[in-house]
């Protein structure tokens, strides 16, 4: 039990296909993702006669990006709309270090790689992550404006069209195989001023418009519960950003969020400060100032540069594929409780919905239906539901209490619970463990818990 909760912490699962697979370097070649895309026509769907499948994909962040990169790389005529081309996501910017390889990023895009974080229990015990890594491994730290403007040029490079331009609804078709008519504001307009009323009349389209979709919104998606994120962009003098050189923090306790933790992330020339709660949303200014008290020895002298805050999704949302419209990313709600992670999540299910398509539609021949979406929801659902039902049990085993905080800080300090935990974030993969060190294991997670609920105990008699 122990060993599962650990293997899945951050982020687990079983590889699922052999184009998912990666050695430690990560490295997915162009030339393979190409070969991976060139599918066979098998389907007897109609022929889209005189062009190609047309799809509009809602949305430039990691989702939009990566999934509008798929498809024209698979013969797909694809628009991808981003309604702010120069957009800082507020968001950590911690990737994993398969990410890099997958999806081919260049180092000059990592602002920092972090080797050790550091967990900080409520009585501020702190415990060192990261001496089981291997020397070329680490996470990755980028600023989102960085991360995203390079997808989107990727998927520019290959044939997508980039139009810098607000979706406002789109008309859902009446009969079979007519198109999605798209209203949006166009901004790209030489002139400026504030754009001009267009509509793009599509066959399909994807919905990678993050927490707020308005795609999920046509298509009667219905809601999710949500976090409020927010963060600080701090920059602390030069003399203090060398302790962050490969360092990030991540503070827990009651204090700073009754729910979930709080961060220090370092980045280029400054640090990203930032907690999060879905139970006290109201609070959230009261958490972070407690988070840079917690942190203040720290960044102390450090100018804010940028304050930003923005909904993080819970849990998937009741429907993510409607006849030919697909969610992906945080539209669809795919971020992980206790970790929050979701840039990887969201550029994973981009690329899968999209190869679903260029699969179904035979290279952008063929229309497709909602039978071929939902080839990417099962595969989904396939290889990630157990991420997220674990890290789901996690936050609600170790993040209730600060008595459990402290045990779980103190797990922390386990070397296999490093190795394993490590493995998974930055590979998304199992690692195959060792009986013995996870029967040790569980035995020593039950014993940090008792002695948590023990303490805990022993606290409110005493209150
Ligand atoms: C404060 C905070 C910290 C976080 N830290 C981390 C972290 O460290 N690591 C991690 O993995 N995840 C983190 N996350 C989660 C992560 O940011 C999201 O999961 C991720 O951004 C989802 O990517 P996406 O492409 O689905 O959506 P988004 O990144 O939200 O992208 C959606 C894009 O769509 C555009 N858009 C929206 N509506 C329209 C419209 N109507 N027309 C045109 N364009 C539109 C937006 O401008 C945006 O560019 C954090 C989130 C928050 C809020």
């Amino acid at each position: 039990m122990a060993s599962i909760f650990i293997k899945s912490f951050i982020g687990l699962h079983h590889s699922s296909t052999a184009s998912d697979n990666h050695s430690t370097t990560a490295v997915v070649t162009k030339t393979s993702v190409l070969a991976r895309r060139c599918v066979k026509a098998s389907k007897s769907s109609p022929r889209v006669a005189g062009r190609n499948l047309k799809v509009a994909v809602v949305g430039g962040g990691p989702a939009g990006g990566s999934a509008a990169e798929t498809l024209a790389k698979g013969g797909v005529e694809t628009i991808l709309f981003e309604r702010k081309l120069d957009n800082c996501k507020p968001c950590g910017g911690a990737i994993p270090l398969c990410m890099v390889g997958e999806f081919d990023l260049p180092l000059d895009i990592i602002d920092r790689r972090v080797t050790k974080m550091k967990m900080i229990s409520p009585s501020n015990v702190e415990v060192e992550i990261g001496r089981t890594l291997k020397p070329h491994e680490y996470i990755g730290m980028v600023r989102r404006e960085a991360l995203d403007s390079y997808l989107r040029d990727s998927a520019a490079a290959a044939g997508a069209t980039i139009v810098n331009g607000l979706f406002l609804k789109m008309d859902l078709p009446e009969e079979k195989n007519a198109p999605y008519v798209l209203h949006y504001t166009d901004y790209n307009s030489k002139s400026g001023g504030p754009g001009k009323m267009k509509t793009v009349e599509v066959d399909a389209v994807i919905g990678a418009d993050g927490a707020n979709s308005r795609v999920a919104k046509c298509i009667g998606a219905g809601d999710y519960a949500y976090a409020m994120a927010f963060q600080e962009r701090i920059k602390i003098p030069s003399s203090k950003m060398k302790y962050y050189d490969d360092l990030a923090e991540v503070y827990v306790g009651d204090d700073v969020s009754p729910d979930f933790y709080g961060w220090v992330f370092p980045k280029c020339d400054h640090v990203a400060v930032g907690t999060g709660t879905v139970t006290h949303k109201a609070d959230i200014k009261k958490l972070q100032r407690a988070t840079r008290i917690r942190a203040q020895d720290k960044i102390q002298g450090g100018k804010i540069i940028r304050v930003e805050a923005h909904p993080v999704p819970e849990h998937p949302r009741p429907r993510r594929v409607s006849q030919r419209v697909a969610l992906v990313g945080d539209a669809a709600g795919y971020v992980t409780k206790c970790s929050g992670e979701g840039i990887y999540f969201a550029a994973k299910s981009g690329r899968m919905c999209a190869e679903a398509i260029v699969e179904g539609s035979s290279n952008g021949k063929r229309m497709i239906d909602e039978s071929d979406l939902r080839v990417y929801l099962k595969k989904w659902d396939r290889t990630y539901w157990a991420t997220y039902k674990v890290l789901d049990v996690l936050q609600k085993v170790f993040y209730r209490s600060n008595p459990a905080r402290e045990a779980f800080v103190e797990m922390c300090g386990d070397e296999y619970v490093q190795k394993m935990t490590l493995e998974s974030y930055l590979y998304k993969t199992v690692s195959t463990g060792n009986p013995l060190d996870d029967f040790k294991l569980a035995v020593r997670t039950i014993g940090s818990l008792v002695r948590a609920n023990a303490l805990g105990k022993e606290i409110s008699t005493i209150n």
